[in-house]
């Protein structure tokens, strides 16, 4: 089974993260997508840290709408400044996280844009697919991927929370789905739906850590260890084993991000 998108770089596991990862490798995990913020020189720099312990994890970064804020005075500024951390990476294999976050709207809108599409244009220049955060904003993402053609690098929609008419739209876009802890919360009916419509070559699983822990080790930190809680939810909602699900997953992953050997 792989992680397919979690923050170990970030500062909450600067402490123990060498326990996190023997964790994740107990509980059978093969590999995890580390995201990196790329305007955080420290999370950056932590991926060294990553890959000591964990050489099999990769890793992916941009600019997350939250931060796209920074760029506002000179949006065209994201594009290098993303490529310029793919360039010290060579476990990267996707741009991401990036998108349009209306609901916290911690950036202007109209920067969330821009900077958004100069990661697709970058994304595209590297032959990388795209990890895409969106939250209250499905118009505005999906006009923004067709008209920057980001299908032509493909990538995943991390952290669905959309019901299954936007799952539609994703898939029919050529994207991927990829499912957090919040399909194992109580009132996630609708997305436990989405959880069994999507074909299996598109599906990934993920935790998001350190947020969205899932049932029944919610409000405490995630770690990837968990995304198992993740697969046996959406594995039971599909009527397959957990074993299949982390072998379709684990294949889709590397499909699309590129073998984790
Ligand atoms: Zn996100
Ligand atoms: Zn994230």
């Amino acid at each position: 089974m792989i992680d397919s998108h979690c923050h170990i770089a970030g500062d909450e596991f600067a402490g123990d993260l060498a326990e996190v990862v023997t964790r994740a490798q107990a509980a059978g995990l093969a590999s995890a997508m580390v995201i990196l913020a790329s305007e955080d020189a420290a999370e950056v720099a932590r991926m060294a840290t990553v890959s000591a312990a964990w050489p099999a994890a990769v890793c992916a970064t941009g600019i997350h709408p939250h931060s796209a804020g920074h760029f506002g005075a000179d949006p065209a500024a994201a594009g290098p400044a993303v490529a310029a951390v793919i360039d010290s990476q060579p476990r990267c294999r996707a741009v991401g996280e990036i998108g349009l976050d209306y609901h916290y709207d911690l950036s202007p809108r109209e920067t969330q844009r821009e900077v958004f599409r100069q990661q697709i244009r970058l994304a595209r220049d590297r032959h990388l697919p795209i990890v895409i955060h969106t939250r209250e904003a499905e118009g505005d993402t999906f006009a923004i991927l067709a008209e920057e053609a980001a299908h032509e690098v493909g990538g995943v929609f991390h952290c669905f929370t959309g019901d299954r008419p936007m799952a539609r739209r994703a898939l029919d876009a050529g994207f991927h789905i990829s499912l957090s802890g919040i399909a194992t919360f109580p009132r996630a009916l609708e997305l436990r739906e989405v959880a069994r419509l999507v074909p299996a070559d598109r599906l990934l699983v993920e935790t998001d850590s350190p947020f969205l822990s899932p049932v029944p080790l919610r409000g405490s930190r995630n770690e990837p260890a968990r995304v198992v809680h993740v697969a046996e939810v959406v594995a039971r909602e599909r009527g397959v084993t957990v074993a299949e699900l982390a072998a379709t997953t684990t294949t889709n992953f590397e499909r699309l991000f590129g073998s984790i050997g």
